[in-house]
Parts: C-alpha cells; sequence; structure tokens
C-alpha cells in the first residue's frame, strides 16, 4: 500500500551515547498518525537504538547489508543479522554507497534479492549526476538504475519495496532539486514502473525524494502528487527539524 514515510539516514553520524540523545530528543517530538517515521543509525548503534524505540512507532532501519547471509567478507553485516536484531527495512544503494564503496547495479540486484530472500523491506536510492541532468541524460541514467536493479522481479516484490529519487547534485549541497524537478522525475519513475508492472502495482509504491530536504522546503515537496515522502540526511541529524519535515504532510 502506497503511504507517506519520512526516513532520516544518519550515515556515519553519531556514537553510542550521541545516538541515544538524538532518540530521547526525538522521542520527545509529535509522531504523525499518517506517516511511518524511520531513522537509520549506524551498525554499531542498532541494537541501541531498536531497544529504545521498541515502544515508539518511529522504524528503526538499516544503512545497508551485504548480499551473503554469511561467510568470510570481513567488515560486512549480512541481512539474517539485521533480521535477528528485529530490524525489517534496509536502505540499498545510497548515491555514497555507489559513489565511494563501487556499489554497482549488479551487486545492488543481488543485495535486493537478498534483502528480498530474508523478509526485509528495502529503501531502494538511485539517482543521477550533475553531469547526466546538465547533458540532459537524467531520466535515461534513473532508468537504467531501476531496471538493472530491480525489473529481475516479480510483480508482488514491488510489495516490499520503496523507492528514493536522490540526485546526487542535491545530497549534501544545500541545493535542492525545484518541487517540479521532483515530480517530474517521480512521474517518470512511475511511469517507468507502470511499463513493467502495470498501471495497479505502479501506484502502489511509496517513492521518496532525497537531497537537502529541510523543515522550509518539504512541505512543498511532498505536496506533489507522486512525492510520497522522504529520505533525510543533515536535517535528520536534529530532533526538531526532522520532525518538522515528518510532520509537513
Ligand atoms: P541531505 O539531506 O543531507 O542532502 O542527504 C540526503 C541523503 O543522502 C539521504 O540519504
Amino acid at each position: 500500500m502506497r503511504k507517506n514515510i519520512v526516513a532520516g539516514n544518519w550515515k556515519m553520524n553519531n556514537d553510542l551515547s550521541e545516538t541515544e540523545t538524538l532518540i530521547r530528543e526525538l522521542k520527545l517530538q509529535n509522531n504523525p498518525s499518517d506517516v511511518e517515521v524511520m531513522i537509520a543509525p549506524s551498525f554499531t548503534n542498532l541494537w541501541q537504538a531498536f531497544n529504545t524505540l521498541k515502544e515508539h512507532p518511529i522504524e528503526v532501519i538499516a544503512q545497508n547489508m551485504h548480499f551473503a547471509d554469511s561467510g568470510a567478507y570481513t567488515g560486512e553485516v549480512s541481512a539474517p543479522m539485521l533480521k535477528s536484531l528485529g530490524i525489517k527495512t534496509v536502505i540499498l544503494g545510497h548515491s555514497e554507497r555507489r559513489a565511494y564503496f563501487n556499489e554497482t547495479d549488479a551487486i545492488l540486484a543481488k543485495k535486493v534479492d537478498a534483502a528480498l530472500k530474508n523478509e526485509l523491506r528495502i529503501i531502494f536510492c538511485f539517482g543521477e549526476e550533475l553531469k547526466d541532468r546538465k547533458s540532459d541524460n537524467h531520466e535515461t541514467v534513473v532508468g537504467n538504475q531501476i531496471k538493472n536493479a530491480l525489473f529481475h522481479l516479480d510483480a508482488s516484490a514491488l510489495n516490499s519495496i520503496v523507492l528514493a529519487y536522490e540526485p546526487v547534485w542535491a545530497i549534501g549541497t544545500g541545493e535542492t532539486a525545484s518541487p517540479e524537478q521532483a515530480q517530474d522525475m517521480h512521474a517518470f519513475i512511475r511511469k517507468t514502473l507502470a511499463a513493467k508492472y502495470g498501471n495497479d502495482f505502479a501506484n502502489e509504491v511509496s517513492i521518496l525524494y532525497g537531497g537537502s530536504v529541510k523543515p522550509s522546503n518539504a512541505k512543498e515537496i511532498f505536496s506533489k502528487p507522486d512525492v510520497d515522502g522522504g529520505l533525510i540526511g543533515g536535517a535528520a541529524l536534529n530532533a526538531e527539524d526532522f520532525f518538522a519535515i515528518a510532520n509537513a504532510f
């Protein structure tokens, strides 16, 4: 079912005590009833965050995982490990994973399969770089990212997938896609899904926007018909800002 979602990607920020402090502040905020609110702390703080928020509607999710269930992959974390904590959702394909850790579409397709096999919900990220937009290739790039990592799946798998369009040029730069640019791309993404899986399935998929979302621009971005929420970086590290965004629908 298509839902409104606001997810905070903490990236490599907050040690254990900072995680506890931010969660304490998040619990004081007004949780919207019709929006799924999620936070993705670092792996080392997932267990603490999960336990602290057990009775709270904020869902604790993971930022990444490996495609293998176990094995000789030093430093990696698997889907069964996340599941064993009670984690139900994982972010895959973030542009920082693609850019700094060489995650290709082929690797991401394997991660998607592993997450689904382990019954995890996926927030699947993708987005074009500035050069793609300047050369008017942004739709081709985004279309290929989606097709290469997801189009081997059956339509029923879409029930477990949330998409997050994050134009690389808007991440952490203070530069946001205009609400119109976001809407145009989200409509294109839905059309791409519909061409493969049909309108009924495409209309049920939540598509989030990410890239310099803040309290001052969230309302306008979320008001667009194909934007179902946001994946928030910097502003998710401040409890008031994050919940101002979560309450901006
Ligand atoms: P910023 O909100 O800091 O631009 O980060 C967006 C992002 O990458 C969320 O995953």
